[in-house]
């Protein structure tokens, strides 16, 4: 059966309704409470779910701090210039293979963290996430979605300053900030969805829709990023792909995060994260 992963206290829990059951309690320490040891245990998960309607809840979702459904993957993937819109509005050319950079998993927080900014120039940009969660090497494209648990919402907050700060550019650093990797609020298995190709993503800037596409408009989709990547480097349980933005980033309108601005990310289907801005000390270059 289908299941909602969060994380709460550190812990895993499976979502139903307004409610969440720790896992390892629920399971009678069949699924651990390590979110990132319950990533592996797909089959005890969707077990799990399938009893959740005979069990006490352990809580209720309202009043307690949801952490990221992911808390440590082994790696972070991203793919810059992934939509064909968001490739003429930065007046780059469209890329001829995936344009790949690593975010920091040290950057990764929670659906409802502050996000930090240590410069005036700190853009949004909603993502899919893909979540792993079969291992696999030189994965066909075909085989991808089996060897993915579930999905969930990212923003891949990046410093643009910082980002294009070296010659040649290199993404990664202004893109690691801590707090730059907001994800959840929960992870889906990807047996939600009847199309995995066709999620609706929007990021809101306080009450301004920014962005709106669907992740039908990606120049690679998932399954060739998977088959991609796992050429490259074998995919763990619980790594994760940030999987590109569409239109609409601050950047291309001179619209960059200022403190006290919401952040609001809809992916329909997943859900939304609600992230505040917060201007704290300033960046300042090596030289
Ligand atoms: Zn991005």
């Amino acid at each position: 059966m289908a299941f909602i992963l969060g994380n709460i206290n550190n812990r895993a829990v499976l979502i139903q309704g307004d409610h969440y059951f720790d896992a390892d309690s629920a399971s009678n320490g069949t699924v651990s409470s390590n979110p990132m040891h319950a990533i592996t245990q797909l089959a005890e998960l969707h077990a799990l779910s399938a009893q959740l309607h005979a069990l006490t809840p352990t809580g209720n979702l309202a009043g307690v701090t949801v952490g990221p459904p992911i808390t440590q993957p082994k790696n972070c993937f991203a793919v810059g210039l992934n939509y064909k819109s968001h490739a003429a509005e930065s007046a780059m050319e469209l890329p001829t293979n995936p344009l790949v950079f690593t975010k920091f998993p040290s950057c990764l927080v929670g659906p409802t963290a502050d996000v930090e900014l240590r410069s005036d120039t700190v853009d949004y940009e909603v993502e899919l996430v893909v979540v792993i969660g079969t291992a696999g090497k030189d994965i066909d494209a075909s085989d991808a979605w089996k060897h993915v648990a579930g999905v969930t919402i990212g923003q891949d907050i990046s410093d643009r300053m910082v980002q294009f700060a070296a010659q040649p550019p290199h993404f990664d650093l202004g893109k690691s900030f801590d707090t730059f990797g907001p994800i959840g609020p929960f992870m889906y298995s990807t047996d939600h969805f009847s199309n995995l190709d066709d999620f609706n993503l929007e990021t809101r800037i306080n009450d301004e829709v920014r962005q709106s596409d669907t992740t039908k408009n990606l120049i690679f989709d998932v399954p060739f990023l998977i088959q991609y990547l796992s050429h490259i480097t074998t995919l763990s349980p619980g790594d994760i792909i940030f999987t590109g933005t569409p239109d609409g980033v601050g950047a291309a309108q001179g619209k960059f995060l200022r403190d006290g601005d919401v952040i609001t990310t809809t992916i329909n289907g997943i859900g939304t994260m609600r992230n505040v801005c917060r201007r704290v000390s300033n960046f300042t270059k090596g030289n």
